[in-house]
């Protein structure tokens, strides 16, 4: 349950300026939508956040202290994307494995945290199956097991449920819910959907142009659009 902290944080390619001045503070294990349309920064945020991107200027915090110095494999933020971007050349249990592999975790406590979260997230019968050959919906719970795997502080969704068909959009939605709510790993969700974000998040901060508009609950921007 951590609480991650953004300070005047900027980002400019040049003369675009994609995040500019951006101050956000999270709760402690809420599940906060990060909502805006199409080129309002909201990927740079989050790549900023992961470690994959340096801000211009500003200071990204993680229960008070700055994580900026720190590699994107030492963070402890999990991101899923939304192409899931497993790797299909192996197994769902090694795809599940690789960040206790790539962290170097003992091999001796790899099965206790592959039982853990493939309990949570039902994935235990498609463990030896190549991601390729999965549904959609399947393919996203083997991406949440591999970022609960690590025990992340923060975890970033980035449009997890774009790339999944309608049908099992809403129980999608669901399952991501009961995952943070049994977890309460605090959770930033990347969305151009409106009716998502309010939907789903405890709270909502609207970005625009790379600052953010607003911030609220859903009944208080619905209340107060
Ligand atoms: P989305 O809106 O879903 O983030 P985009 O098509 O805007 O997708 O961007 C896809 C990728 O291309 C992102 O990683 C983004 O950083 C990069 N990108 C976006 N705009 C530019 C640009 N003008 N020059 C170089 N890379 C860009
Ligand atoms: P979103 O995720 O909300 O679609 P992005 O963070 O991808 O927004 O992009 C914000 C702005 O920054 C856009 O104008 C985009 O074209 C620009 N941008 C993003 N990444 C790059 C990049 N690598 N190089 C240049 N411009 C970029």
């Amino acid at each position: 349950m951590s609480v991650l902290e953004l300070r005047a944080l900027e980002k400019h390619y040049g003369r675009i300026q994609a995040v500019n001045g951006f101050d956000l503070k999270s709760e402690e294990g809420e599940l906060l939508a990060i909502l805006g349309p199409s080129g309002s920064g909201k990927s740079t945020l989050m790549r900023m956040i992961a470690g994959l991107e340096k801000p211009s200027s500003g200071d990204i915090l993680l229960d008070g202290q700055s994580v900026l110095g720190i590699p994107p494999r030492d963070r402890n933020v999990a991101m899923v994307f939304q192409s899931f971007a497993l790797y299909p050349h192996m197994s769902v249990r090694d795809n599940i494995l690789f960040p206790l592999v790539s962290r170097k975790v003992p091999k001796s406590q790899h099965q206790a945290k592959l039982d853990e979260v493939t309990r949570i997230l039902e994935v235990d019968d498609l463990l030896d199956r190549r991601p390729t050959r999965l549904s959609g919906g399947q393919q996203q719970k083997v991406a949440l097991a591999r970022a609960l795997v690590r025990d992340p502080e923060l975890f970033v969704f980035d449009e997890p449920l774009s790339s999944l068909d309608a049908q099992i959009r809403s129980q999608a939605r669901a399952e991501l819910r009961e995952l943070h709510d049994r977890t309460r790993i605090t959770t930033l969700y990347v969305t151009h959907d409106q009716l998502e974000a309010l939907g789903l998040a405890d709270r909502v901060a609207v970005i625009n142009k790379g600052r953010l508009h607003q911030v609220g609950t859903p009944r208080e921007l619905y209340n107060d659009p």
